[in-house]
C-alpha cells in the first residue's frame, strides 16, 4: 500500500503554520485559579472559563474523592445499562430546581449534549436557523442531524424574521439554535424578541447557556433567568465545566422533553455515563451556586471594576471607538480585544504572556477575526485587574493598534 495517500497531512499543516494558525498544548502545573503555574512560569490567569473559581475549590476535590471511593472511577456502561447512579438523578433535579424547569438530562460534555439534543429533535425534513457566532457544538449538532441550515448575521433578529417569512413554511419542524452569551465575544442574544418570534413562527428555541450558568441571573440560573423568561417555552443546554468548575454537559426543560431526549439522543444512549467524580462535582458546585450568591455578586463587581479602569485608562490615550463601545457596554465575564490579523493577535499574547498575564490570541478558524480573549474570575484580585489593564494598553500602544 502507497502512503502517498497521507502527505497532504504534511501539507495542510505547513499551510496553518503559514498563516499563524498553528495551535499547540501549554502545560497547566498548578490547581486552576487567578494564578497559575504554565510551563513552569507564574502568570496571572485570564484564560479560564472557571468564573466561580470552583475547579480548585475543596468542597468539590472532597465530593469527587468521596464519590470515587463510594463507586470507583468509572461507571462502566452507557445511563441506561450500567452506567446510572442515583448521584446522577440528584445532580439533573437539582439543575432542574436552579433552572426552574420540570426536569433535566445530564450528558458527558456540553458538545455531547448540543449534538445529541439538536439530532434528536429535528431531521432531514426541517429547519434550523443558526446565529453565525454560534459555538462550534451547536453547528455541528446542526450539521449531525441533517436538517436545512440558514444562518443569520450574528444577533440580527430583523433577518432572522425576514428567513422565518420566507421559509417556515416549507419546513415541518423548525428549531432556532443560539449561545446565550457568545463564548468568545461576550455578548448576549436577543432572547425576549427570539422568544417572540418562536411563538410566531411555531419554532422550538434553543438557548446555549454555557458561559451564563452560575454567572446571570439573580440566582445564577443563567440568561434565561436574567432576561425574566424563566419558565418559557424553551430548551436550555449548558455545561458542568466552567462557572460549575467540573466535566459534563446537561439539557433543562420540560418533563416530556426530557423523557423524548433518554429515548431518541443517540449521544446521551450509545455513551458512557458521567464519572462518580465528575457528578459529585458538579452537584455540590450546583449547591454553591445557590448557598453562596457572594461568589457571583464578586465577580459581577470584578466585572464593574475592569469597566472603570478601562474607561480611565482610555481618557488618558487616544484609543479607536470602537474599543470604548465594545469595553463599555460588556455584560459577561468575557471580553475581547479585537486585532486587525492573526499575526498581530500572537505577538500581543506572547507579550503578555512575557509580562506574566495569560490571555491568549483566539484566531481563525475558532473566530472569524483575531482577538485577545479575556476571562475573569470571582477570585482575581483589584490588583491583578489593574496590572492587566496597564500591561494592555502598553503594550498596544506600542503594537500601534491603539
Ligand atoms: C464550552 C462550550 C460548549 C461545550 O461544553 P463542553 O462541556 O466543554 O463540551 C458548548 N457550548 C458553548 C457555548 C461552550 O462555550
Amino acid at each position: 500500500m502507497s502512503t502517498d495517500a497521507y502527505t497532504w497531512i504534511e501539507r495542510s499543516l505547513e499551510t496553518i503554520h503559514r498563516a499563524d494558525w498553528y495551535r499547540s498544548v501549554q502545560t497547566l502545573e498548578s490547581l486552576p485559579g487567578p494564578i497559575i503555574t504554565l510551563d513552569g512560569q507564574k502568570l496571572i490567569n485570564f484564560a479560564s472559563n472557571d468564573y466561580l473559581g470552583l475547579a480548585g475549590e475543596q468542597r468539590l476535590i472532597n465530593a469527587a474523592i468521596a464519590a470515587t471511593k463510594k463507586f470507583g472511577t468509572g461507571t462502566t456502561g452507557s445511563r441506561l445499562l450500567t452506567g446510572h447512579r442515583h448521584l446522577h438523578r440528584e445532580l439533573e433535579l437539582a439543575i432542574a430546581r436552579l433552572k426552574q424547569t420540570e426536569d433535566a438530562l445530564v450528558f458527558s460534555s456540553g458538545y455531547l449534549a448540543n449534538l445529541g439534543t439538536i439530532s434528536a429533535l429535528v431531521g432531514r425534513r426541517d429547519l434550523i436557523l443558526s446565529d453565525r457566532y454560534n459555538h462550534s457544538s451547536l453547528k455541528n449538532g446542526a450539521k449531525v442531524s441533517g436538517a436545512t441550515i440558514l444562518e443569520y448575521y450574528h444577533n440580527n433578529t430583523e433577518e432572522l424574521s425576514q428567513i422565518l417569512q420566507q421559509h417556515r413554511h416549507q419546513y415541518r419542524k423548525t428549531l432556532i439554535i443560539t449561545d446565550s452569551v457568545f463564548s468568545m465575544d461576550g455578548d448576549l442574544c436577543c432572547l425576549p424578541e427570539l422568544l417572540e418570534l418562536a411563538t410566531e413562527f411555531n419554532c422550538m428555541l434553543l438557548v446555549d447557556e454555557a458561559h451564563a450558568t452560575g454567572i446571570l441571573g439573580k440566582t445564577g440560573a443563567g440568561c434565561v433567568e436574567y432576561f425574566g423568561c424563566t419558565g418559557q417555552p424553551l430548551i436550555q443546554m449548558g455545561t458542568l465545566s466552567k462557572a460549575l468548575g467540573s466535566l459534563g454537559g446537561y439539557v433543562a426543560g420540560s418533563a416530556t422533553l426530557i423523557d423524548f431526549l433518554r429515548n431518541r439522543s443517540p449521544s446521551w444512549i450509545y455513551t458512557t455515563g458521567l464519572t462518580p467524580a465528575d457528578t459529585a462535582a458538579a452537584l455540590e458546585a450546583v449547591k454553591i451556586v445557590q448557598q453562596q450568591p457572594q461568589r457571583r455578586s464578586q465577580l459581577w463587581h470584578n466585572i464593574n471594576t475592569l469597566k472603570q479602569f478601562l474607561q480611565e485608562k482610555q481618557g488618558k490615550t487616544t484609543t479607536p471607538d470602537h474599543f470604548v463601545e465594545s469595553w463599555s457596554s460588556f455584560h459577561s465575564p468575557i471580553f475581547c480585544v479585537h486585532l486587525p490579523n492573526a499575526t498581530t493577535a500572537l505577538n500581543v499574547g506572547q507579550q503578555l504572556k512575557a509580562q506574566k498575564i495569560f490571555a491568549p490570541a483566539i484566531r481563525p478558524p475558532t473566530v472569524s477575526t483575531s482577538r485577545i480573549r479575556i476571562t475573569l474570575m470571582a477570585t482575581h484580585n483589584v490588583h491583578h485587574l489593574q496590572k492587566l489593564v496597564d500591561v494592555l494598553f502598553s503594550i498596544l500602544t506600542e503594537e500601534k493598534v491603539c
